[in-house]
């Protein structure tokens, strides 16, 4: 069989070789415990605060803005939970329906306990409806959670007008920039977001391991308590997994801009091959307000889950749906959220690229497709 071909990066990337190099000292010998305060602890704290500078650097942030976490699901309970307690008389909470589940079903848990939620709703190109917004949020608003790029799509939300929106009635404004590190530039130097989450996993760095940005003068509530990441965050830290991090938003910031350019062309390609040779194929999502690697493409009437099990057996990963919410047949909640039919859901496909995505298999993508079409067409005539 040829090399297998991953175009599923928005569920997690390869840890980029320079980033494991960077982390294997931390897995093997340099082991101290940061808070140590000795020659094996030292150099460790010392090699964490490198890293907090270098994430910080990527994102426009200071390095004291910057809480390590177990990921962008804790990312995003410590900045929703915290802002809820920053402003205890507000009782609405405003989100997207078209978030992802970490933000989603805790919103849903804060409406059974007595929030009043409102979730936007989102038009057929998947951007969210601002005048929903104007009129939703109001001087009881205690938060806003709006999502800086979608998973599924790609489609890439306004968050500067709504943070604007938000700032205007003193709620405070969370964004899940998960999908957008490392895609497109994100500087928190020039939006005036309060509290932005990160997951390593989605940029060449490993699992486990997020940020939490707390603006200056916010003081949260931590989410697990302990003294570490000055009491902000309890818990001995993912040092190995901290440096990794570190390393791939060095590696974003200094390649970023012409990778994905080339990772453009790639998806471009793949999707303008694929609406050639399939006409019922559509893209879902506005096609240029998105990050540019992902592409969301409805196949009519085929079912996503056959076409994706045919390119499985060739050796090609894609998804359909989230990963978050596949095992079941359920239609995606964003597709759904944009208009489209059970049906059209269920026949969609992401395909997700990454900076080590080649022509070579976007071409064998290309090359495959048309015979799963066919077959697939074939069995749907045979059953009539
Ligand atoms: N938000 C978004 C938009 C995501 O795509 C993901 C990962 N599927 C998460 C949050 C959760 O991140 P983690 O896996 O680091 O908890």
């Amino acid at each position: 069989m040829m090399n297998p071909i991953y175009l599923d990066n928005n569920a997690t990337t390869r840890i980029a070789p320079e980033v494991l190099e960077a982390m294997f000292p931390y897995l093997a010998n340099v082991y101290g415990n940061p808070s140590s305060q000795h020659l094996f602890g030292e150099p460790v704290k010392r090699r964490i605060g490198e890293a907090r500078s270098a994430v910080a650097a990527l994102l426009g942030a200071s390095p004291t803005e910057l809480v390590f976490t177990s990921g962008a699901t804790e990312s995003n309970h410590t900045a929703i939970m915290g802002a809820l307690a920053m402003r205890p008389g507000r009782r609405e909470i405003v989100t997207m329906s078209v978030e992802h589940p970490s933000v989603l079903r805790l919103f849903r848990r804060l409406g059974e306990t007595g929030y009043r939620v409102t979730f936007l709703p989102v038009h057929s190109d998947g951007a969210p409806d601002m005048d929903v917004l104007q009129e939703t949020v109001t001087e009881e608003t205690a938060l806003v959670s709006m999502m800086w790029a979608n998973n599924e799509t790609g489609v890439v939300f306004p968050v500067t007008e709504a943070v604007g929106v938000a700032k205007n009635k003193g709620a405070l404004f969370h964004t899940d920039a998960v999908q957008a590190i490392g895609k497109i530039p994100v500087n928190l130097s020039e939006n005036p977001a309060d509290l932005l989450s990160v997951s390593g996993h989605k940029l060449h760095a490993p699992k486990g391991i997020g940020v939490l940005f707390v603006r200056k003068g916010l003081t949260l509530p931590p989410l697990l308590f302990g003294h570490q990441e000055r009491g902000r965050r309890g818990g001995t830290e993912n040092v190995p997994g901290i440096v990794g991090l570190g390393k791939a938003c060095e590696l974003a910031a200094l390649g970023m801009a012409d990778d994905m350019e080339r990772v453009r062309g790639l998806r471009d390609r793949l999707e303008q091959g694929i609406l050639r040779a399939v006409p019922t194929a559509r893209v879902n999502g506005g096609r240029h307000g998105r990050v540019p690697n992902t592409a969301n493409l409805c196949f009519g009437t085929m079912d996503a889950e056959a076409i994706l099990s045919r390119l499985n057996r060739l050796g090609i990963a894609v998804s359909a749906g989230s990963a978050c919410s596949s095992g079941g047949t359920e239609p995606s909640h964003v597709l759904t959220a944009m208009g489209l039919s059970r049906e059209e859901a269920l026949a969609s496909i992401r395909f997700s690229l990454s900076r080590y995505t080649t022509i070579e298999e976007i071409s064998k993508v290309l090359e495959v497709l048309p015979g799963i079409m066919e077959e697939l067409t074939a069995m749907d005539l045979v059953r009539g």
